[in-house]
């Protein structure tokens, strides 16, 4: 008697169970249709899991309270938003599935998704936010960089890699690929040059923009399986980003002045005073606020492209104080890592106030954001991190603003008890 699917024998197995019609399965063979079972039963719950229970906006914001620090007014505008595409993605899965069964059909209206732009400065939460979205979400996220990208067939990325990332960040689960968040940064980059389309072809501006604009508005698009270029004998994945949810960051360098000269032209003889200072200076978060799509079509942004971002959200520039609470605030904050890092090897790391201005200071300085904070305290660590393994009996370290402006480590506490007095006097 043999296995009717491996061919094995009674000797090979430890037992083989027939069927009518002279079928016969080995118990090896009963495993592998069991694993095949489980894997599709698993993706069947895996799928809608997000859709079940979305988390309302109030939720999703106090979510992200947690993570990002300020920039209030973009955090309610994505949790808002996050919140209507993943109930637009169950209105269509249910009304499609009662059309099928044909309940209900005359009055279900499927619904186009809105992406996402978010505008301002570099290092202020942008990408934060579009990540810490997912994370509550549970969805696969992830990122590309638009400066990365050409249209197919030119050197650098084809955009279908960045589905592949996606779909790498599912475990490469289709159905839950297929209903993440990708962040496109440095969208602003891929500009084109003047507002008339080129005549000549631009494979980094327009070019990308326009191999992006078919994914972004929905397609079923392929993939190659291995990541790198299409290639004819390579196995292509199709994926459908109709539900993928996009976010596109970018900071927009020199957007302000096409808001601030559409502003003015049409205020001309009447109350000018529209973004509430009448100088030359107001700040750059303020005209931000006023940007309309026709201003992102003059900044070189396709109009089509323009037209499928239809939620747009600034966010500001960081002041000191933000930067003060990134510091110690978030549930990551840098200093609670760093803190978590030494209790792992038995010290209680501590930082002074003046320490913490101190790398605030120096951030500033740096122009990028809260990104400065984590380089200028990782400069300042790295002598830490490099001695304190080797020296077992310390307990307890506290980091001083004269470390943080000099880099320079005092080895031996006794030096770095008199700095810490002067400090906290
Ligand atoms: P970008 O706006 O350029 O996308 P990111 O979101 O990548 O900036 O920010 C870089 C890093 O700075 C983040 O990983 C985070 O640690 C920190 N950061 C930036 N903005 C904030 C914020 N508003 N709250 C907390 N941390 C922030």
């Amino acid at each position: 008697m043999k296995c009717s699917f491996c061919g094995k024998d009674q000797s090979e197995v430890e037992r083989i169970i027939s069927g009518p019609g002279g079928v016969n399965i080995c118990n090896e063979c009963i495993q592998v249709c069991n694993y095949i079972l489980e894997e599709d039963r698993q993706k069947k719950d895996s799928n809608p899991l997000v859709l079940k229970d979305i988390p309302i906006p109030e939720e999703i914001k106090k979510y992200l309270d947690q993570y990002v620090i300020g920039q209030e007014k973009a955090k309610k505008i994505l949790s808002v938003a996050v919140y209507n595409h993943y109930q637009r993605i169950k209105n269509n899965i249910i009304g499609r599935q009662d059309s099928k069964d044909n309940k209900k059909s005359s009055n279900f209206v499927e619904l186009e998704k809105s992406n996402i732009l978010i505008l301002g400065p570099s290092g202020c939460g942008k990408t934060l936010l579009a990540r810490t979205l997912a994370k509550k979400l549970k969805v696969p996220f992830a990122i590309a960089d638009a400066t990365t990208l050409t249209e197919a067939g030119y050197v650098g990325d084809d955009v279908e890699n960045v589905l592949l990332k996606l779909y790498h960040a599912a475990d490469e689960d289709l159905q839950k690929a297929q209903i993440g968040i990708i962040y496109i940064d440095e969208i602003d980059k891929i500009a084109r040059k003047s507002e008339n389309p080129s005549i000549t072809r631009d494979v980094s501006g327009e070019g990308v923009q326009q191999a992006l604009l078919k994914i972004v508005e929905g397609t079923v698009a392929s993939m190659p399986s291995q990541g790198g270029r299409k290639h004819p004998q390579q196995k292509n994945i199709e994926i459908d980003t109709t539900q993928i949810l996009f976010i596109c960051g970018g900071s927009f360098e020199g957007l302000e002045n096409i808001i601030k000269s559409r502003l003015q032209t049409h205020s001309i003889g009447f109350n000018a005073d529209i973004y509430g200072e009448r100088n030359q200076t107001e700040k750059r978060d303020s005209v931000l606020k006023n940007v309309l799509p026709e201003d992102l079509v003059k900044f070189g942004i396709i109009p089509e492209l323009v037209g499928r971002l239809t939620i747009i959200s600034t966010i500001e520039e960081l002041e000191r104080k933000d930067l003060m609470d990134i510091l110690t605030k978030p549930r990551n904050a840098i200093t609670l890592q760093y803190q978590q890092i030494f209790r792992n090897q038995g010290v209680d790391l501590k930082f002074t106030k003046p320490a913490l201005e101190a790398v605030v200071e120096k951030a500033l300085t740096r122009k990028t954001g809260a990104r400065g904070l984590r380089s200028v305290i990782e400069e300042a660590m790295l002598d830490i991190m490099y001695h304190m393994p080797s020296n077992k009996n310390i307990k307890e370290f506290t980091v001083t603003k004269k470390m943080i402006e000099s880099n320079e480590i005092p080895i031996f506490l006794e030096k770095n008890n008199d700095q810490i007095e002067k400090e906290s006097a």
